[in-house]
């Protein structure tokens, strides 16, 4: 029975080593004489227990060991941290031994079951920390473990306040020795003033405009300070730092983790600071870190040189002290890159599986009646197809002749023609004898689509219906049944049109116009309709294509990158608040001739309400500025038919300016509107600007996209930002560029796609381990197409974890 001799011997150890450490800790203020050759006790101690143990307990060991190895020669501040984290080492292998049976290896189901424990289980979440994280998505240890530092402070080298250098930016472990307030300035600033010893000498820290932070500190408590110290000039101490960041290092127990170290910062939300995040981290993974599963295969481990599942989850918060600062930065150190690589992997298998799910689905078989109209359709329409459109129809129509259905995406910028696209492919549909859908986001927009393919297909004999929300009583069921009979070719409708329980006789192809958020389609609705329908999605959301390919692997893609010809650019400016005036001059030139705009008003904050106020007293404010103009509002709670009638007055001239929330789409085509502004420009998301220009420009008349960087906020960094808007007018790079600003994930708004979320992966920085996981997703599946072999069963019950049924073929396998 080895594990009872592993618990007994650990159990002796962990009495030996008990009361000296306690006694150590007990004495350790600094007054009293220190235990001497304590480390060289406890190092012996470890180096003696020479029995095999389980992985757990051996990792706990050697740490114990590494922290006592050079004990001895250290000062007392460093001896005393290290007494903490033993403590808690201690307190580890204490309920190791504890244990009848040795913990299970990694991974299991124990571990398993341990991970998804609500997070109320750990001591120090209590009911209302419990309640700030659930805010935060955060409701169970393992989703608390995976809340990744944002980035990392190496306060490994903390400095001494006697050797500190002017103007560089260091961190001091100091102790409180005074703090006060006062008022300074004509504005009477409020300032916090605090002073502290290191034991080498004296610093002055100031802060400014935040009086609460008076609290925050007392006499006694160490902080550790990091900021650039400037040569003192009022006598005193030598340094101060102004406005330093700061961390209260006072709680004994928890030291080491703070200072002394690479450590992580975390985001802080009101009532958790980074600080309190790092210190129960440092006790979820001595709790729990070592259960975490590893869900990869060894040869896979192997052939990626990934470092354990376990260690990557200790080390991307705790990282080891040789681990380069750099490469942390960079998501590159080993704990990064292994984590970085199970979740692209965890994409990449689920997407290729998803895919061939698709591809496997048969189609009814297709007869091509020659493309007789949709070759009529394009002679019909007046001008010659862009090259880019005459490749798209080209792809299209290869696909329609394959016996598994049709999946693609079609992206292009704003005007560059994706309507003529789509109704070329609804033809060729037709010309197999099948029935096509169109489908709009709005009302007004299928309406708008509407009477574009009437004009269209009419003269060509093919029955256009429509289905929209207006449309009721006789006129609804006469063409419910053009639909159910096949006698209408093309239905153009609202995206509810597959959903709203309409039966088609032969449905063929379903064209989705402008999803702004991909997804998933909804294939259920769509299986339902005809046997597999080929589907068409039509985009103005400029993707990157590496991008694209890999979120979208199932789905393939096309980009119409060219304009039609005769397009006038867009001039965009980018104006500072105190060019407001040139703005409003320049709207009054506009209107005065005739003209109409567009003013978008900011984004307030995450709530709807506050957006809606925002833009009701921007629509009062502008009334008042032109009083002889009428101002129409549009916003997210408005009811639909009366957002219809604002936009229909706007389009028909009667609104002359438009004030909106971002949150309400501008489908329509208002060729007499020649300004597009925005307020504080800078809080979108610069796709988003980009679309919301392509709102104008499209008349004979010169336009103007009005960028207004609100005040103070508007920075070096958020102009460096914005200039990429007013430079480019190519919608790829402009995406581009907010993919390198802000996060992918935020970028397509995963949440909503029907993909799992990334939570460490970023696809423009990892590309290249993107590359890797996705030759590796290949290989697996494969050799083992279901992932039923022993090897890959914590794959695959990750997967149907993370893809949560999203994930046909893993079911059936
Ligand atoms: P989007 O891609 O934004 O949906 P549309 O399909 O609405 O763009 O096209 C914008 C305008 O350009 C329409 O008036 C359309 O008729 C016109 N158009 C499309 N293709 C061409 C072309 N090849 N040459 C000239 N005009 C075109
Ligand atoms: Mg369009």
């Amino acid at each position: 029975m080895e594990e009872t001799v592993i618990g007994e011997s650990l159990g002796r150890f962990l009495q030996q080593i008990d009361r000296p450490l306690h006694y150590a800790v007990r004495i350790s203020d600094g007054r009293r004489p220190r235990v001497q050759g304590l480390g060289h006790f406890i190092h012996a101690r470890v180096a003696q227990l020479g029995v095999s143990v389980t992985p757990e307990t051996r990792r706990l060991l050697r740490r114990l060991a590494r922290l006592f190895q050079d004990y001895d020669q250290l000062g007392e501040a460093l001896q005393r941290q290290r007494l903490d984290v033993a403590l808690s080492i201690v307190a580890a292998l204490k309920e190791t031994a504890g244990r009848s049976k040795p913990p299970s290896p990694a991974g299991s189901e124990e571990g398993l079951v341990s991970l998804t424990l609500p997070l109320e289980h750990l001591p120090g979440v209590g009911r209302t920390r419990a309640a700030l994280f659930r805010r935060l998505g955060v409701t169970t240890v393992e989703e608390f473990l995976t809340m990744l530092p944002w980035r990392y402070e190496d306060r490994s080298r903390l400095s001494a306040v006697s050797h500190l250098t002017a103007e560089q930016e260091q961190s001091v472990l100091i102790e409180v020795k005074a703090v006060g307030s006062g008022h300074a300035g004509r504005r009477r600033l409020s300032i916090v003033e605090l002073i502290g010893d290191d034991g080498t000498g004296l610093l002055s820290a100031k802060w400014f405009n935040q009086p609460y932070l008076e609290r925050c500190f007392r006499p006694g408590q160490r902080v550790i300070l990091t900021g650039r110290p400037r040569t003192n000039p009022y006598g005193g101490p030598r340094y101060r730092m102004e406005s330093p960041q700061y961390e209260v290092i006072d709680r004994r127990g928890d030291e080491l983790i703070h200072t002394g170290r690479i450590v992580p910062v975390y985001h802080e939300t009101k009532g958790l600071s980074s600080r309190a995040i790092r210190a129960l981290m440092r006790r979820a993974l001595d709790r729990y870190g070592e259960l975490w599963p590893d869900l990869l295969p060894d040869w896979i481990r192997r052939e990626h040189r990934l470092v354990s599942a376990a260690r990557a989850i200790e080390e991307v918060h705790f990282p080891p002290a040789d681990t380069s600062m750099t490469r942390l930065q960079s998501g590159q150190s080993a704990a990064q890159r292994r984590l970085i690589f199970e979740e692209l992997l965890l994409l990449a298998v689920g997407l290729a599986s998803r895919k061939r799910d698709i591809q496997g689905e048969a189609v009814p078989a297709r007869f091509s009646t020659e493309g007789a109209l949709q070759r009529r359709f394009i002679e019909s329409l007046g001008f010659p197809l862009t090259a880019a459109q005459r490749r798209v129809i080209a792809q299209i129509e290869a696909d329609l002749a394959r016996t598994h259905p049709m999946n693609r995406l079609v992206q292009g910028d704003v005007g560059c023609g994706k309507t003529v696209v789509a109704v070329a492919a609804m033809m060729m549909a037709c010309d197999q004898g099948r029935q096509a859908a169109f489908m709009a986001p709005t009302e007004i927009l299928a309406e708008q689509h509407a009477s574009t393919v009437r004009r269209w297909l009419e003269p060509l004999g093919v029955r256009v219906v429509t289905l929209t929300g207006g449309v009721r009583g006789a006129d609804r069921r006469a063409a419910t049944a053009a639909i159910r009979d096949g006698g209408a070719g093309v239905v153009v409708g609202t995206h509810a049109l597959i959903t709203a329980g309409i039966r088609f006789d032969r449905l063929g192809l379903v064209v989705i116009d402008e999803q702004h958020r991909f997804g998933v389609l909804q294939r259920a609705g769509l299986a339902g309709k005809g046997r597999r329908p080929d589907v068409l999605v039509m985009t103005a959301t400029p993707i990157p294509r590496t991008l694209a390919l890999t979120l979208y692997g199932d789905l393939d893609v096309s980009v119409i990158d060219e304009m039609p010809p005769g397009r006038r650019p867009v001039e965009t400016r980018l104006l500072s608040e105190s060019r407001r005036s040139d703005a409003v001059r320049l709207l009054e030139r506009e209107l005065t001739a005739g003209r109409q705009a567009y003013v978008v008003a900011p984004l307030v904050e995450a709530t709807e309400t506050s957006d809606v106020k925002a833009a009701t007293q921007l629509a009062d404010s502008l009334q008042r500025q032109f009083s002889r103009m009428t101002v129409g509002v549009l916003h997210g709670r408005m009811k639909p038919a009366v957002k219809d009638r604002v936009m229909r007055e706007f389009a028909a001239g009667a609104v002359h300016v438009l004030v909106t929330t971002s949150v309400v789409e501008v489908g329509i085509d208002v060729p007499n509107a020649t300004v597009m502004m925005i307020e504080h420009a800078e809080r979108f998301g610069l796709a988003q600007l980009h679309q919301l220009r392509g709102r104008v420009g499209r008349g004979r008349h010169h336009s103007y996209c009005l960028l207004m960087a609100g005040g103070a906020a508007a920075g070096a960094e958020v102009r460096a930002r914005l200039e990429a808007v007013v430079r480019s007018r190519d919608g790829f790079q402009i995406a581009e560029a907010d993919l390198s600003f802000r996060g992918p994930g935020e970028f397509f708004g995963m949440r909503q796609s029907g993909l799992p979320e990334l939570r460490v992966a970023h696809l423009i920085r990892d590309a290249g381990v993107l590359d890797e996981a996705r030759s590796c997703a290949e290989r697996l599946l494969r050799e083992d197409p279901t992932l039923s072999a022993p090897a890959q069963h914590r794959l695959r019950g990750a997967l149907e974890r993370r893809w949560a049924g999203r994930l046909s073929l893993m079911t059936v396998g």
